[in-house]
């Protein structure tokens, strides 16, 4: 049987989270005390770090960066959070990252609403990253340039989505619609940074180790979920709206800026051309890398998919040629079945018809068969008929068909056979299976076989005849004493 090449094409791994309730109910006690212990540590450094980002202000603060001066935040808490999201899911780390905002906006002296309001920014931006790893199973470790780039994309995306934080800040803060842009693009540019640069090798470093963990505890991990195609258009719609959010809030910003000023002064006026340049830029920037992104993780995307549909269309063949070969064979022998060795029977026919070629039917019988099955039983039976298939297979051509056409009877077809060659073939054949007994269990059985030649002549008007003659041939063998070979002759079948 033809295999066709089955292509190697391994996919990482879907995504898989800790789940807390599998933790509980499967986890060892250690396993429990050293999870949960560290997530409690998580959320109280979390909080103790967003407050601490409060009180000393570590946010909105001016950088020069590649020429153009922005604003970058600094927030702790977002890295650890961040961190637990990507390796263990998404509750473990918005649940603390959530926390930590709440107390540090009540602690600004945020009213409560708002404060849980403003506190869902962060989790707001993990839920985008955990909506990118269930939809494209990226590998975590991002040690290859697709992944590499799928994760600064989704953290550009996160980090939009996360910003609208700011907002709330600046409208209970009621800072006006200049001072906004600072805080927003420390808010989104802060975030977005520290996640590439920070979390990013973070990720590269820890990820093969914490897979490893997580792969030998399939108990405490949930399932992956099993909708790619709908979790892909999330994925896009989530991406599609956090580009247009951000194009949207950058250029409403930047105009306000613009239209704040006093065009008497000049200096107001040059301070807000400077500012609306810069802004200008990063928008260029983050639009040019979002292009280049795109355009990379589209093509893996589209070769992932080709692949995995190459590798479809060989598993169909190789299922087809598996079902076919199936459908063909004789369960008992492995050599054709009946229909099979037919319809290769009036084919080789037409053949040689057509060609005015030599061709040659062998039809064999397993000598005093039923005695073999009275006296050892019809298992032992079984095995004589596999051990004779076994001997027809190995002294055949790769051009000679071979089939089970009854109980103990075969046929084999020898194209281009001329009379002296079919029946050395069948003599051959016979002394084989006569000098090799077969063993069955400890039982050593002596079988012999009957066969009958018939070598296509011109007389044979019809496939039919020419079995027919090979069958009058093997019937004249039984009838001669049996363990011999007889050729059939065009006078046998003129008698016939
Ligand atoms: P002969 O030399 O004249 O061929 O004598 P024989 O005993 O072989 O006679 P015959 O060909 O009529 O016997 C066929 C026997 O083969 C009858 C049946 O019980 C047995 N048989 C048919 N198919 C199978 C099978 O798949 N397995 C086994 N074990 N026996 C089978
Ligand atoms: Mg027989
Ligand atoms: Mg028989």
């Amino acid at each position: 049987m033809n295999t066709p090449p089955i292509i190697p094409f391994s996919q990482p791994a879907p995504y898989r989270t800790l789940s807390p309730l599998l933790v509980l109910r499967h986890g060892s006690r250690r396993e429990q005390i050293c999870i949960i212990g560290l997530w409690l540590v998580l959320l109280a450094a979390s909080v103790a770090l967003g407050l601490a980002a409060v009180v000393w202000q570590w946010s909105g603060l001016p950088v020069s960066f590649g020429g153009v001066d922005v604003y970058i935040s600094i927030y702790p808490p977002l890295l650890l959070c961040l961190l637990w999201t990507l390796t263990c899911g998404w509750w473990w780390g918005a649940i603390p990252a959530y926390c930590s905002t709440l107390v540090l906006a009540l602690y600004a002296g945020m009213p409560p609403p708002w404060a849980a309001l403003f506190a869902c920014a962060n989790p707001l931006g993990f839920a985008v990253m955990s909506i990118g790893y269930q939809a494209i199973a990226a590998r975590r470790d991002l040690r290859n340039t697709g992944s590499l780039l799928f994760y600064v994309q989704l953290c550009f995306v996160a980090s939009i989505f996360s910003s609208s934080g700011a907002l709330v800040w600046c409208y209970i803060n009621r800072i006006d619609s200049t001072g906004m842009l600072p805080i927003w693009q420390g808010w989104w540019l802060g975030g977005f940074l520290q996640s590439v640069l920070i979390v990013g090798p973070f990720m590269a470093m820890l990820w093969p180790r914490l897979a490893r963990w997580q792969a030998s505890r399939p108990a405490l991990m949930s399932q992956p979920k099993t909708e790619p195609r709908r979790s892909v258009l999330r994925l896009l719609a989530v991406i599609c709206l956090g580009v247009l959010i951000y194009g949207f809030l950058t250029i409403q910003l930047a105009g306000n800026q613009v239209r704040q000023v006093d065009f008497r002064h000049l200096g107001e006026l040059n301070h807000a051309v400077s500012v609306m340049q810069q802004t200008m830029w990063v928008f260029y920037w983050v639009l040019a890398s979002l292009f280049v992104f795109t355009a990379v993780f589209g093509y893996q995307l589209f070769s992932h998919w080709q692949k995995s549909t190459d590798q479809l269309l060989a598993k169909l063949q190789y299922a087809n040629v598996s079902l076919e070969t199936l459908a063909n064979t004789d369960g008992l022998s492995g050599l054709l079945n009946r229909r099979t060795i037919e319809e290769g029977m009036r084919k080789e026919w037409s053949r040689a018809q057509r060609q005015d070629d030599q061709a040659a039917l062998v039809m064999l019988d397993i000598d005093h068969f039923k005695e073999i099955n009275d006296h050892f039983g019809h298992p032992a039976g079984d095995a004589v008929i596999r051990s004779l298939s076994a001997t027809i297979k190995s002294v055949i051509r790769t051009i000679d068909l071979a089939g089970r056409y009854g109980g103990e009877e075969f046929v084999v077809i020898l194209p281009h056979a001329n009379p002296e060659g079919a029946l050395a073939f069948a003599e051959r054949l016979r002394e084989l299976v006569d000098a090799h007994p077969v063993r069955y269990e400890d039982r050593v059985i002596h079988v012999t076989i009957s066969l009958g030649v018939a070598v296509l002549d011109v007389a044979d008007q019809h496939p039919d005849s020419w079995l027919e003659r090979a069958d009058h041939a093997l019937y004249q063998a039984k009838h001669a004493g049996r363990n011999r070979t007889m050729m059939a002759s065009m006078e046998a079948k003129t008698a016939a």
